[in-house]
């Protein structure tokens, strides 16, 4: 049945490819973003489109809009990026998330909330199941981000308890591909461009912290099937559970672009998680969802994009 679906941070990487889908799949899609790490260009094939609407809104000021299902996106997801303005991260995060709720209440609108393995913190167990509670520090540098999709997804559950809202949380593991910001800060583009670019491959600390990545259609479908069941309301994991460390991922990128670039070494940043890896257990029993695309065919896809946007 078509839907009318608000998509908010749906100009951003993950959000895009989302309100792509859902426009082809006969739904109206409204997209809501403030652009701060979001590219109208993301969303360019779509604009014009009879089901898709651009709103230039920053949800830390509430909307008024009628809608059947909300995806609630809008955060900026690079460390480089939340850390820019952490007070406004923290404000996206939990204002968003009051918004949203707030909306879903009084519509009667569906709520996916996208959470983070961040909420894991450094992880001291592995894999990450979602009954694990993490083991995060509230007062440094990733708090803002980390906290901040803590509260959301405890006012998630709290509007579900007490007014009955209908909401759903996903936690998203690292997730790659086309259409990621080429100055995102992020390992996979910070690799491929400097690969692409002849420049060094700066690896923080030895490289043999670990991360696990997903293939940003994988990430789309299972956002998409978990929306759209009845059976659980979440949290449930999202993510690759193949895991790599970076030192790996670093000499995969050189393979594949054939660069001659050379690895450099810099320090670690404060907190950064030494292992992290999804236990999908749920996303598999609940969801019948699997992640299809392997690390090196997403790479190649991904490199390609880079590859027509750098030159
Ligand atoms: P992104 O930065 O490309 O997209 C975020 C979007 O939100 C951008 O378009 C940005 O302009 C918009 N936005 C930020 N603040 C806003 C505000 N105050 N009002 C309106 N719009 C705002 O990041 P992404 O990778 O597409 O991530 C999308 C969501 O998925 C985020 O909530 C992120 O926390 C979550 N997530 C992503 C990953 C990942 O690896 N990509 C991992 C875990 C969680
Ligand atoms: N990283 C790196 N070089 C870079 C960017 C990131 O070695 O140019 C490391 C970073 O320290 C972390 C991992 O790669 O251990 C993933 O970083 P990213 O910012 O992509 O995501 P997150 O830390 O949020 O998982």
């Amino acid at each position: 049945m078509p839907r009318r679906i608000l998509v908010t941070g749906g100009a951003g990487f993950i959000g895009s490819g989302l309100c792509r889908r859902l426009v082809e799949a006969g739904h109206e899609v409204v997209c809501l973003d403030n652009f701060f790490t979001g590219r109208k260009s993301n969303v360019e094939p779509l604009l014009g489109h009879p089901r898709f609407e651009l709103l230039r809104h920053d949800l830390v000021n509430p909307i008024m809009i009628e809608v059947d299902q909300i995806y609630n996106l809008a955060c900026p997801a690079s460390p480089v990026h939340y850390q820019h303005n952490p007070v406004k991260t923290v404000k996206t995060n939990v204002l968003g998330a009051l918004h949203m709720c707030g909306l879903a209440k009084r519509v009667g609108a569906r709520l996916l909330q996208a959470s983070t393995s961040e909420v894991y913190g450094d992880p001291g167990v592995h894999p990450q199941p979602e009954d694990y509670w993490g083991h995060v520090n509230p007062v440094g540098p990733r708090s803002c981000y980390d906290e901040g999709k803590r509260l959301a997804e405890t006012l998630m559950m709290d509007y579900h308890r007490q007014n009955g809202v209908d909401v759903r949380i996903v936690r998203i593991f690292n997730t790659y591909g086309p259409r990621m910001a080429e100055d995102d800060g992020r390992v996979v583009s910070n690799f491929i461009v400097q690969a692409l670019t002849g420049a060094d491959l700066t690896i923080y600390g030895q490289g043999e912290q670990t991360r696990s990545f997903c293939y940003v259609d994988d990430m789309v479908e299972g956002m998409i099937r978990m929306m759209d069941q009845d059976r659980i309301l979440g949290p449930v994991n999202l993510g690759n559970p193949e895991e790599t460390s970076i030192i790996e991922l670093a000499r995969l990128i050189l393979g594949l672009t054939a660069s001659s670039s050379r690895i450099v070494h810099q320090p670690l940043p404060d907190d950064d998680p030494v292992r992290r890896r999804p236990d999908i257990a749920l996303a598999r029993r609940f969801l019948a969802w699997d992640p299809e695309v392997d690390l090196e065919t997403g790479l190649r896809a991904t490199i390609d994009d880079f590859r027509a946007r750098l030159t």
